[in-house]
C-alpha cells in the first residue's frame, strides 16, 4: 500500500511539474533571416521545445505543429511572406500551435530546431529542383494495328488511351521522370510493355484503357491491380485485355511474374493503396459510375517488377461513358486526378 502511495505522489509531482514548465513555453517570436533564408521560431521554454512537421509536396506546404506551447506574439503573415514563403497561417489547438507555411517554387523545407536559447529553424534555401526521385511507367493501352476497343461513334480504344496519356505525362514532367511505353500511334506488345518499365527502373506502372462491352448500357469506371486470384468478373476483364495480346501473336501465359512472392504481396497492396482512392476520386470528379476495384491475372501488370494499376477509363461501348471520355477538357481533368493521386501515393 505504502509503495502504491509513493508511486502516485510521484506521479502527481510529475503531473505539477509538467504542467508548470509547459504553461511556460512561449512562441515570443517568428522572424525571418536573409542570409541564409530562415524562418525562425523563438520559444521562450524551460525544456527542450517538441515539434513535428510534414511537408506536402504537391502544394508546397509545410505543416509545423510545435507542443504544449502559447503563441506569445502577433503572427505577421504580411512581413513573413516574400521571396521564399507566399503565406503563412496558424492555428491554435490550445495547448498546441500550428503553422501553414507554404513555399514558394524552389524553397527548400529542412526543419529543426537549436537550443540556447531554444529555437525551431525552417532553412528555405533553394533546394536543386532538377533531381528527381521517382520514375512513373505511362502505359497507354494498344496502339498501331491493335485498336483495342472500338465503340460507339468509332471511338478507338487506343486514341482516348493516348490522349489521356499525354496529358497526364506533361502534368507529372515537372516532378518525376516520365517513361512512356508509347507516345504515338504505334504497336507494342504486352510483354514490351512491362519491359521497358523494368528497364527504366520505374517506381510505378500505370497503364490506361477504356472497358467495353456487348451491354451498351454499360458503364463507369474501375482500377485493376495484378493478383493472381480474383474474381469472375475481374478475370473476365483480364483475359478480355489479355486476348488482345493473343490476337497480335503474344502467348501472354508466357509473360512471367517476375517479382518474388514477398514483393508480390507487398506490390499488391501499394497498388490497392493508390487504386481505392483513385477510382473513387476520379469517378466523383468526371461524375462516372463507380465501379470498384479488383486484382486480377493481367499479363502486362504481371511482367512489371513494382505497383502497377490498369485503368479502365470507361467504356467504349457507352454513349455517355465516351462523351465524356473524348472531350478534352475532360480528358484533362482525367490526367490531373491521376497526377494527384501518384502524387500523393509518393509523397
Ligand atoms: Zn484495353
Amino acid at each position: 500500500m505504502e509503495k502504491f502511495m509513493k508511486k502516485y505522489l510521484i506521479f502527481f509531482i510529475f503531473c505539477l511539474f509538467s504542467l508548470t514548465v509547459f504553461a511556460n513555453s512561449t512562441i515570443k517570436r517568428v522572424r525571418l533571416n536573409n542570409n541564409p533564408p530562415q524562418l525562425v521560431f523563438d520559444i521562450s521554454s524551460t525544456v527542450k521545445p517538441k515539434y513535428n512537421s510534414s511537408y506536402d509536396e504537391y502544394n508546397r506546404l509545410i505543416f509545423l505543429e510545435i507542443e504544449k506551447v502559447k503563441m506569445g506574439t502577433k503572427l505577421n503573415s504580411s512581413s513573413l511572406s516574400g521571396k521564399n514563403i507566399e503565406k503563412i497561417d496558424m492555428i491554435d489547438y490550445g495547448s498546441n500551435v500550428g503553422f501553414f507555411i507554404k513555399l514558394k517554387k524552389g524553397s527548400g523545407h529542412r526543419v529543426y530546431s537549436l537550443s540556447n536559447p531554444h529555437r525551431i529553424v525552417i532553412d528555405l534555401k533553394a533546394t536543386n529542383s532538377s533531381k528527381k526521385e521517382f520514375t512513373v511507367a505511362i502505359d497507354a493501352g494498344h496502339g498501331g494495328k491493335d485498336p483495342g476497343a472500338i465503340g460507339f461513334n468509332k471511338y478507338k480504344e487506343k486514341d482516348i488511351a493516348l490522349a489521356v496519356a499525354k496529358k497526364l505525362q506533361t502534368k507529372l514532367s515537372k516532378d518525376f521522370n516520365v517513361i512512356m511505353t508509347r507516345s504515338n500511334d504505334t504497336f507494342i506488345s504486352l510483354s514490351e510493355r512491362s519491359r521497358i518499365a523494368n528497364r527504366g527502373k520505374a517506381d510505378i506502372f500505370v497503364s490506361l484503357h477504356l472497358n467495353a462491352s456487348k451491354n451498351s448500357s454499360a458503364q463507369g469506371m474501375e482500377i485493376f491491380y495484378f493478383s493472381k486470384k480474383s474474381s469472375p468478373y475481374a478475370e473476365k476483364i483480364a483475359s478480355y485485355e489479355n486476348s488482345f495480346g493473343e490476337k497480335y501473336g503474344e502467348k501472354t501465359t508466357s509473360i512471367a511474374q517476375i517479382m518474388g512472392e514477398l514483393a508480390y504481396n507487398k506490390n499488391m497492396e501499394k497498388s490497392i493503396t493508390i487504386a481505392r482512392p483513385l477510382n473513387s476520386s476520379l469517378s466523383k470528379r468526371l461524375g462516372m459510375r463507380d465501379r470498384g476495384i479488383y486484382g486480377a491475372n493481367f499479363a502486362v501488370l504481371r511482367g512489371f517488377n513494382g505497383p502497377g494499376i490498369l485503368v479502365e477509363l470507361g467504356f467504349i461501348t457507352n454513349k455517355s461513358d465516351v462523351t465524356k471520355l473524348s472531350r478534352d477538357a475532360n480528358q484533362n481533368v482525367m490526367a490531373d486526378e491521376l497526377a494527384n493521386k501518384i502524387r500523393s501515393f509518393f509523397y
